[in-house]
Formats: structure tokens, sequence, C-alpha cells
């Protein structure tokens, strides 16, 4: 099976590092000395370099780390990142064969231009978008194009494990209980992460039958997350495509 770890980057990335055997793969490595660092410890061969989209916290260790491993890099194929081997896109397949597994490709733009994500063995790495219990800032997309891409996200496999970029879920929970004070799942998951964070342990990965249940991002058909909305909007609205940006709107400002 593939063993995925979090490798801690500035104050709150995570580098996901695949590995299996001697090699390794990883995620969005902002930056590479950490990376190095862990790879050296474990006595991993690094295989190759998956971006999810071009923000320097999530690609500015690339080159550093192309100075001592020659691998592919894969990323999204319309972002500016110069050191791409292998730009890639909507239904394209990334297969590391070293690790023995293949990822599907996602288009799903909103927090930049043309974010992707990689989905396979059970396992989302979705970057900055879908964030445990929360989802990415419009940077470059529309709202429009962000709910797509997390409809997108979230039409996978309830146990798929969700891998997002940084580490915000205890702030992220604090919020959607200001959208949902009700939701027990969600005042569960807020016990659990605390105490995750306290002990100094990541509360990532989630999977997608949580978010599913607490994030309210994903949660915008929700009665009682329409009702939280219209509260806040001094409006009716009711079409998810509205309640969406109201949502992130509210977020933004609190
Ligand atoms: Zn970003």
């Amino acid at each position: 099976m593939l063993e995925v770890v979090p490798v801690k980057s500035f104050k709150d990335n995570y580098v996901w590092t695949l590995r299996k055997a001697m090699h390794a793969a990883v995620v969005d490595p902002g930056e590479a000395q950490p990376v190095l660092d862990y790879l050296a410890r474990e006595k991993l061969e690094l295989a190759a370099i998956l971006a999810t989209h071009h923000h320097p916290d999530h690609v500015g260790g690339i080159a550093q780390l192309l100075q001592k491993y020659r691998v592919p890099v894969y990323g999204p194929r319309n972002e500016p990142i110069a050191t791409l081997t292998h730009p890639v896109s909507e239904g394209d397949t990334v297969t590391i064969a070293a690790l023995g597994v293949s990822f599907l490709v996602l288009d799903i733009p909103g927090h930049t231009r043309a974010h992707i994500a990689y989905y396979g063995a059970g396992a989302l790495f979705c970057g900055d978008t879908l964030f445990a219990c929360g989802c990415g800032r419009l940077f470059e997309g529309t709202a429009e194009q962000m709910f797509k891409s997390l409809g997108k996200l979230r039409a996978l496999p309830d146990d798929t494990k969700v891998y997002c970029g940084h580490e915000y879920t205890l702030a992220n929970i604090g919020f959607a209980r200001n959208v949902e004070p009700q939701n027990a799942a969600l005042a569960a998951r807020e016990n659990r992460d605390r105490r995750l964070s306290e002990a100094g342990k990541p509360t990532l990965p989630s999977t997608m039958r949580e978010e599913k249940a607490t994030n309210p991002f994903l949660r915008c058909t929700e009665p009682a997350v329409v009702e939280s909305v219209n509260k806040y909007l001094g409006t009716r609205v009711s079409d998810p495509v509205r309640v969406f940006p109201a949502i992130r709107e509210w977020k933004n400002r609190s």
C-alpha cells in the first residue's frame, strides 16, 4: 500500500510525500530543504514531483530538488511554472512506476486559473482548492468556477482521503460552527481535531465523507446552511450557486 507522509514546510504547508520501499514522490514542495532532509533521513530516492498550482509556497522548492534529482515534474498545463517537465490537465494520467501508482488529473480552477488535483489509490491531492472544512480563496477564478470544481471533488467516493495543502482545519471549523452551530458531526470533528492539534499532530488527511458532513462549502443545499447564509445576507437566496459565494465572502470577512 502507498504510504503518504506529511513533511512540514513554512508555517502551515504540508509537502505530501508518497513513499514505497526506497522510492518517494512529493506533492507541492514549496521549499526544498525539509524535503531533502526527510529523503536523506529515510534513505529515499525521489522519483517524481507533482504540483497542483503555481503559488510559490507550492512550487518554490522544485528547482533546488531538481539540482539533486533529475525527475519528472508534473503540474498544471496552463499555469506559469518554469520547472515543469510534464504539463498535465483534466483527463491525463500521471503514472509513477517506482511507486506503482497512477493518478487521474482533474481540472479544479478557482483558487488559481488552472489549478489541478491528482486522484488515485483512494487519495486526493487537492492543493489549495478543497481544505479540511473549508476551501481556498478565489485569487484568479470566479466563485462559479470554484463551486463547480468543489462539486467535481465532492462526487469522488466517500472514503477518498483528502490531502490538502495547508493545516487550516481548526480555524476553518471555527467558521463552520458559526454557519452550522447545530451540526453534531462538526462538533465531534472539532473535539477530535483540537486534540490532534494540541498533540502536535496533523488533522489531515480527512475523508470526503467527513467533508460532505461538515464542510459548509460542500453543503450549500443544506437547509441549515442556507438559513444561516440568508441571515448573513439579509435576503433570501437558495440557489447553491448564490449560496456558495456568500459563504466565501462571509468567511473572508470573519
Ligand atoms: Zn495557493
